[in-house]
């Protein structure tokens, strides 16, 4: 038999593969299920990207090793988005790391900076990778409430100064997963200032940048003013370019962190096929177009959504970016029950908000990844259950 070594049971267990199993065995018996429970983007990527990594993939110089922490080239070419996009400067060669999906950074930059005993803040609900690292770490978590009431932004007032003394590392996530909240400049100034006073390292994750509606367009934690001197923002073109699985991510901002990150990346991976690395330059310098129309598709899809929900009587807030709906569950069920009803009773799948954190109790989560007729036909399924009294 073997025996694992003690971290391994320090890893959250895997809350959404109990999900994908459960669906699973209701599609194999034949059920036409919709699946709005996972957060994988179902468009392809353009084909102008696809097309440079079929040319470059032929280039000899990309089927040796790649350089150590990637070509310079696909490093400028994310400097320059960002210039264009936010005004933020980046010195590619010191402000950049490259990773393989924004995933490898957010567990790595645990093992960058946390000791055995450490605290690590950590919005709740939020996305389960930020758990992973720390648990890899030693490290502890105290957990950030993110409350309707504040807009599902972690409030820095609420922290006690103890816990804020002992934190080494701190998670942040706008536009939102699960709740499709946003933030703006004024948070991120607070979250720089919090930081600093407290010797915290602040840590990003901008995954949806590009996906805002209402004519928004999302704020950068980098635009911060000081914002470099005390973290890093994660970015990946899974989401953004519809390139999830290509695993194309960047760690951008701090240089002392960028170091950290790319001296244990160099002893996981090395770096990406210099053929992807090519391919992903061209998504960030070319055209732009194919951006703002995946924004404009899934904004559609919320105002489909929440048109039928309405219809139905299922009462909540529209998100204002990420492709994800957070909606409360009825009274009388957990957010656990309720995804099951809706599995079993109506087909369909959905997240239970607890998987994100015990104050994601009380909500699911719904993803926007499936065509308007889908959705609408997946409301008007769940509206036949009678359960919103409309
Ligand atoms: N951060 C958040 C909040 C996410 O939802 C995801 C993917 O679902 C990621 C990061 C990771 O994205 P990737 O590893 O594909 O860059």
């Amino acid at each position: 038999k073997i025996e694992p070594a003690d971290r391994m049971s320090a890893l959250p267990t895997q809350f959404f593969a109990k999900l994908v199993g459960k669906a699973n065995a209701q599609i194999a018996e034949g059920r036409d299920v919709i699946n709005l429970g996972q957060g994988n983007p179902d468009q392809p990527t353009p084909p102008h990207i696809v097309k440079k990594l079929q040319d470059s993939a032929s280039n000899p110089l990309y089927h040796k090793y790649p350089p150590f922490s990637g070509y310079s080239f696909l490093k400028e070419a994310v400097a320059e988005r960002y210039m264009e996009d936010y005004g933020v400067e980046l010195d590619p060669a010191t402000e950049v790391a490259i990773l393989f999906g924004g995933k490898t950074g957010l567990v790595e930059i645990s093992q960058c900076l946390l000791n055995p005993g450490d605290v690590c803040l950590v919005p709740d609900p939020g996305y389960p990778d930020y758990w992973s690292g720390v648990a890899l770490a030693g490290a502890e978590m105290a957990f950030m409430p993110l409350t309707k009431e504040n807009g599902f932004l972690p409030d820095f007032s609420a922290i006690s100064d103890e816990t804020a003394a002992d934190a080494k590392l701190m998670f942040m996530n706008y536009p939102n997963n699960p709740t499709g909240a946003i933030a703006n400049e004024a948070f991120y100034a607070e979250a720089v200032q919090f930081a600093k006073r407290n010797g915290i390292v602040a840590a990003s994750d901008f995954a949806y940048g590009a996906i805002g509606f209402d004519g928004r367009k999302q704020v950068s934690f980098l635009q911060a003013p000081g914002a470099k001197e005390v973290g890093i923002e994660f970015y990946t073109l899974s989401k953004s370019y519809n390139m999830a699985g290509w695993r194309v991510g960047f760690a951008l901002g701090n240089a002392d962190i960028i170091s950290l990150i790319n001296l244990i990346q160099d002893h996981y991976y090395c770096s990406l096929f210099g053929g992807i690395q090519e391919a992903a330059a061209l998504a960030l310098t070319g055209p732009q177009q194919c951006v703002a129309d995946l924004s404009a598709t899934y904004e559609r899809r919320r105002d489909v959504l929440f048109e039928s929900l309405d219809a139905i009587g299922w009462k909540a807030d529209k998100p204002g970016g990420s492709f994800f709906c957070w909606l409360p569950v009825p009274e009388g069920y957990t957010s656990e029950q309720f995804a099951d009803k809706l599995l079993y009773e109506a087909d369909v799948v959905v997240a239970p908000g607890v998987g994100f954190g015990s104050h994601g109790e009380g909500y699911v989560r719904l993803g926007l990844l499936t065509s308007e007729e889908r959705l609408r036909e997946a409301v008007a399924r769940i509206g036949k259950l009678g359960l919103f009294g409309a």
